[in-house]
């Protein structure tokens, strides 16, 4: 097997995923994981991707993940029903993650996450702990004056930033092309809107196709999740892997898409934008960092969810549902990815410092941050931006 094979049968799965999300197609994505599996058994180097891929394509791991994203077979008379019926499912999940990290010689799943992002755990914590007391009592005083709740979230979030009129998507990459020189995206990146479409999603298909696909830019909430894929879009234009070694993996791709979007949006946002992206921003940086904590404590193969998520969440407002847990994506779809989002955010502050300390601006600055981030974004350390 050798590195264009793989690629390949990558892009592909890719492909299929974004035709399934985006365009409403029936893929079979089974058939993507045994082809990713199979090359991935025969390679004789066992790199980060590959490791990766036998666990995420493992035959059960992946027959489980089908189910559970698929909703196959569940009862969707409400969300409490269908939120008890995958419990069992969403546990076994876990289970076999963890099963086949080991088979590849890591303590669990959570082991195999912490060596391929190089952050430890404690430190994961640690910060995450620290994001949740500085934003605790803004977030409070927002969710009060809003009477948010967890049910209405993402709804409540795009109402209290609503703009007068949509932004079109293609002046913003403009603005970003002109500000930081990153000019490859006029050639590579389209943008596929949908009012009623998913929030953010971003796909490699080749060098030189680049999608983002996204709901109408109306508010702020949506307006940070379009600067965020495009950051997305931004590391998968400059980011070609050379070798099985040189994958971008999930932790350094979330975390620098984070960490990007904190710097694009303070550059070409208006103070008005900005000021409705800081309150998005200050409330969910707060779920995410709850998030993160319950997952990594979900991990410690942890019997009662129920008691664990109320734990974490009520840290913010009361829980009237705690079976809810086992809806959450983060640890069947996208496993163990939510910690990169406050953390990368978290690095971003931090970048935007040494940006004002070193007086960076424009395509100065946008060279600064491809020779720095996006060149480097494989093989970067993570842990030394926290
Ligand atoms: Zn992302």
């Amino acid at each position: 097997m050798n590195l264009q094979e793989f690629l390949n049968a990558y892009r592909a799965f890719g492909k299929a995923e974004w035709e399934n999300v985006v365009e409403g197609a029936n893929k079979d994505l089974s058939l993507f994981d045994e082809t990713l599996y199979a090359l991935a058994a025969e390679s004789e180097k066992r790199t980060p991707v590959i490791k990766r891929a036998l666990v995420e394509h493992h035959p059960e791991v992946a027959r489980y993940r089908r189910r559970i994203e698929d909703f196959e077979g569940y009862p969707k008379d409400d969300m409490l029903t269908l939120s008890r019926a995958m419990r069992t499912d969403v546990m076994k999940l876990m289970e076999l993650r963890n099963m086949a990290a080991q088979n590849l010689g890591y303590h669990d799943y959570k082991d195999l996450d912490c060596e391929q992002s190089r952050i430890h755990e404690e430190t994961i914590k640690d910060r995450l702990q620290e994001v949740v007391e500085t934003h605790a009592s803004k977030a409070e005083a927002l969710i009060e004056k809003h009477k948010m709740t967890w049910e209405s979230w993402f709804q409540d979030l795009r109402e209290l930033t609503a703009f007068e009129e949509a932004l079109n998507p293609q002046d913003i990459v403009e603005k970003v092309v002109e500000t930081f020189g990153f000019t490859k995206l006029r050639d590579v990146l389209s943008i596929h809107q949908d009012e009623q479409g998913i929030a953010g999603f971003a796909r490699k298909f080749s060098d030189r196709d680049i999608r983002i696909a996204g709901r109408i830019i109306d508010n702020a909430s949506d307006l940070k999740t379009f600067i965020h894929e495009l950051s997305h879009a931004i590391l998968y234009a400059y980011n070609t892997p050379k070798t099985l070694d040189d994958f971008l993996l999930p932790a350094n791709d979330e975390f620098l898409a984070n960490l990007l979007e904190t710097v694009i949006a303070k550059k070409v946002c208006t103070q008005t934008q900005k000021w409705m992206i800081q309150k998005v921003a200050t409330l969910e940086m707060i779920r995410m960092s709850l998030s993160g904590l319950f997952e990594l404590d979900l991990w410690n193969k942890v019997k009662t969810p129920e008691e664990r998520f109320v734990h974490h969440y009520e840290r913010l407002m009361p829980i009237k549902h705690p079976e809810y847990w086992s809806l959450d994506s983060f640890r069947s779809v996208d496993p163990l990815f939510i910690q990169y989002y406050p953390l990368g955010r978290l690095a971003g502050k931090n970048m935007l410092v040494i940006i004002d300390q070193e007086g960076l601006e424009g395509t100065e600055l946008g060279d600064w941050l491809y020779d720095h981030l996006i060149n480097r974004a494989t093989e970067i350390e993570l842990a030394s931006f926290l």
